[in-house]
């Protein structure tokens, strides 16, 4: 019964790109949020029996647990499956629900923590995906033919392709417009000459990446006269700070998307509303669960963000637990779209303990930091000294003097738990500020890494 809806949502979902207007015209195309649902659940029952039937790694893991695909009939049933971890994907071959031979892309990530995960794709799967996104960034970005798209995302690093990229381009020259890359990041005057001659209007990349671009590229240019239409960001967190500090330098809007390698890429993206970004459910189910018990959490309440693919065939993934932290937000969107909303607010595996046991993600450094207008990048290198903990900012500015020192020393002191450390508990026996000039931190990651924890906690 369920299968009738599939053709309809399908056809809204793929098919309806349209050039102005585009989220007026969706919704307009009737696509309520009863039809989507009934079709998501029959994807969902579809994903899960071809899982059973297909890859090794779940068929085993049913009979393990005496289940059968059956036995999920509803969203809430999908709680009866027990989780995915990273660790799982150590052997992705196990995974493999379609002949090695089928696969045409691995995309890798050694991440931030941990092993790297190879994660295989089959030609399908990255149609599936590009077509995805080609009809999210037309929705929410209104991406068309006479736009040129300049994509600083790095391919990658090492071994790893990360996917980010090839996944962008190819959406982009779905829509009709083109995407100009180059092999490397430009400097200053370079990147400003390219803009200029590909005559660029949007620009996409990673927070940090684009902040110390335009902090560098402001000196030189007046950066509001290129007229950039819209900026995109993704792959980390977008602090406020950063956010606001980039839609003043280029007088434009900030977007940011969300994607993991594990979900091949792009999952989610920020419209005009700029609260929560729309995920693509179409192709991903979304849980927020509580990191100790595993119980799937209500809607707004912050916990770990857990996927199951819905349209992969390569290698599906139920119930994969991404280690991000956020809500999701089921309440309609002013903007009028149909899909719900995800905020992501940290990750489970990177919270710092600090001082008096006090815990703290390393991004709350980012929204102190970043708000000191001179601040380009920075590295936080905690050490312990004395049964102490010695905390370390080593800040990229453009002023190097005493007065951005002590105006970069209070707003470390304005996280509560440092304050609290070094004033209450006293477990925080220094806070050392060393301004450096820009370019001299090692950026030599994919993502940026601003905490660097030398005190050996756990050994
Ligand atoms: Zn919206």
């Amino acid at each position: 019964m369920l299968e009738r809806f599939a053709p309809y949502v399908e056809s809204r979902l793929r098919n309806k790109i349209v050039d102005s207007d585009a989220s007026h015209s969706f919704v307009s195309g009737r696509l309520v949020r009863r039809y989507l649902d009934k079709y998501r659940l029959m994807k969902l029952r579809n994903s899960v029996k071809y899982s059973y039937n297909n890859s090794p790694f779940y068929h085993e893991l049913f009979k393990k647990y005496a289940l059968k695909p059956n036995d999920v009939k509803s969203f809430e049933d999908i709680s009866k499956i027990p989780f995915t971890s990273s660790d799982d994907l150590k052997n992705p071959e196990r995974f493999f629900a379609v002949p090695e031979t089928n696969f045409v892309k691995i995309f890798s990530s050694s991440g931030t923590t941990g092993k790297p995960k190879r994660i295989y794709f089959t030609k399908n799967d990255l149609d599936r995906q590009i077509s995805g996104l080609t009809t999210g960034m037309n929705l929410l970005y209104n991406i068309h033919q006479v736009d040129r798209v300049r994509l600083t995302y790095d391919h990658g690093y090492g071994m790893d392709d990360w996917g980010v990229r090839y996944c962008l381009e190819n959406a982009i020259q779905k829509l009709g417009a083109i995407g100009v890359i180059t092999s490397n990041h430009l400097p200053a005057d370079q990147e400003f000459q390219l803009l200029t001659a590909y005559n660029i209007s949007m620009i996409m990349g990673t927070p940090s990446y684009l902040h110390s671009l335009s902090c560098d590229m402001e000196k030189l240019y007046e950066l509001s006269s290129l007229n950039i239409k819209k900026i995109m960001v993704g792959t980390e967190p977008l602090p406020k700070s950063i956010r606001k500090k980039l839609e003043k330098i280029w007088n434009t809007d900030v977007f940011q998307g969300y994607g993991l390698t594990e979900m091949c890429t792009s999952v989610a993206g920020e419209c005009k509303e700029k609260d929560g970004m729309h995920l693509t459910e179409s192709d991903f189910y979304a849980e927020v669960i509580d990191p100790k018990s595993g119980d799937v959490l209500e809607d707004e309440e912050v916990g770990e963000i857990v996927f199951t693919t819905l349209s992969r065939e390569g290698m599906p993934l139920i119930r994969y637990r991404t280690h991000d932290l956020g809500l999701i937000i089921s309440d309609k969107c002013p903007c009028g779209l149909p899909f719900r909303r995800i905020k992501v607010k940290g990750r489970t595996d990177r919270m710092i303990t600090i001082g008096s046991g006090d815990n703290i993600y390393p991004n709350a450094f980012d929204g102190v930091l970043f708000s000191v207008p001179s601040v380009i990048d920075y590295q936080i290198i905690l050490d312990r000294k004395n049964d102490k903990d010695h905390v370390t900012a080593v800040v990229e500015t453009n002023t190097i003097d005493d007065k951005t020192k002590k105006e970069i020393a209070a707003a470390i002191m304005k996280l509560p738990e440092i304050d609290n450390g070094v004033r209450e508990s006293k477990t925080i026996e220094k806070i050392e500020i060393q301004l450096v000039k820009p370019h001299t931190l090692d950026r030599k990651s994919v993502k940026a890494k601003r905490v660097i924890d030398n005190r050996n906690l756990y050994e």
